[in-house]
């Protein structure tokens, strides 16, 4: 459903896509594994249209949407949950989510959709009235997902959903991850946590100086040695 082929972005004198191919299918968890500096960010920020390659070529269900604005991307259901969980700080976890569904006229389909996120995320629903600023980290985590969720994404694109969170909560928003995609959601998910990643990743990437060096099954990178020794601990 996404393909991104010999992709190529350059900031001012950094080359940090270098021919970049990787593929999504319908209904895919696709981890993307790497260094810090690898380009893994810049990789959804390519597919998602913040940033403009400087060759190859995004298509998102073989429609080319290399030059497309982000916002349209966003409309047609590719949909990118940057790093750094940017919630509203003043505004409620019920208003975070409403938020969401700033594409969709229809007010009770909001509401659907706001507590569809909160059968999956029973965390919120017991704080639907707290400011996402003082939830916790891994709450606020899934509030921005949640968020996500409400925009109605047929591709979720995850930017280190794990970043900073302690071990049981990484364990617990990996879980809600795979039930959004059990339920008809593909995701790529960018992550150094390749151990929490290819708990619940069918197939991965692995780059390494803005390019693919490695991709498999997730058993199949879980097993490799270079995989071992780079990013799960030896
Ligand atoms: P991390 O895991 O640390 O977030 P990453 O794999 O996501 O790293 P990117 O953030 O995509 O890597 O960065 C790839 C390269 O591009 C790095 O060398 C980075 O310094 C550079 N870069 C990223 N954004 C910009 C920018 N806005 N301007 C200039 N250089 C940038």
């Amino acid at each position: 459903m996404l393909e991104l082929r010999d992709l190529d972005v350059h900031y001012d004198g950094v080359h940090a896509l270098r021919g970049l191919s990787l593929t999504v299918g319908p209904g895919e968890i696709v981890a993307l594994l790497g260094n810090n500096g690898a380009g893994k960010t810049t990789t959804l920020s390519a597919a998602s249209g913040l940033v403009r390659p400087s060759g190859g070529a995004v298509t998102f269900d073989g429609r080319d949407i290399t030059r497309e604005k982000a916002h349209k991307i966003a409309a047609l259901g590719l949909v990118h949950v940057p790093e750094g969980r940017r919630v509203f700080s003043t505004l409620t976890v019920h208003e975070n989510l409403q938020l969401g569904g700033y594409l969709v006229r229809d007010h009770a389909e909001i509401r659907r959709r706001v507590d569809r996120v909160y059968d999956v995320m029973p965390r919120l629903a017991e704080r639907r009235a707290q400011q996402g600023g003082t939830l916790s980290g891994g709450e606020q985590q899934l509030l921005a997902i949640g968020r996500a969720m409400v925009t109605g994404p047929r591709l979720l694109l995850l930017d280190e959903p794990s970043m900073g969170l302690a071990p049981l909560i990484v364990a617990s928003v990996m879980e809600t991850i795979a039930q959004i995609n059990a339920e008809g959601t593909s995701v790529l998910l960018v992550e150094q946590n390749a151990v929490a990643a290819l708990k619940i990743a069918h197939r991965g990437y692995v780059m390494e100086n803005g390019a693919c060096v490695l991709q498999g099954s997730a058993a199949e990178l879980r097993e490799d040695t270079r995989v071992a020794e780079a990013y799960l601990g030896g």
